[in-house]
């Protein structure tokens, strides 16, 4: 039996997720992140470097500017 995506891990029967569970995982990487533009930000850079458009070492700052909170 496949484990629910969000990472509660608990079983579902053929779905990724158990119900409501998808919606608590968006919820959750929201609040960690400190709103939706800063994740959108976090997918953008990282998409960037996985398509060479990006060096290490600029990921690296981007993600920790990203993350710096205050
Ligand atoms: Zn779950």
């Amino acid at each position: 039996m496949p484990e629910c995506a969000c990472g509660c891990g608990e079983e579902t029967k053929r779905a990724k997720f158990l119900a409501g569970h998808e919606q608590k995982l968006r919820k959750q990487l929201d609040e960690k992140m400190g709103g939706l533009p800063l994740l959108a930000s976090l997918v953008k850079v990282t998409q960037m470097y996985a398509q060479d458009r990006m060096s290490l070492e600029g990921l690296g700052r981007l993600v920790r500017l990203i993350y710096q909170k205050d």
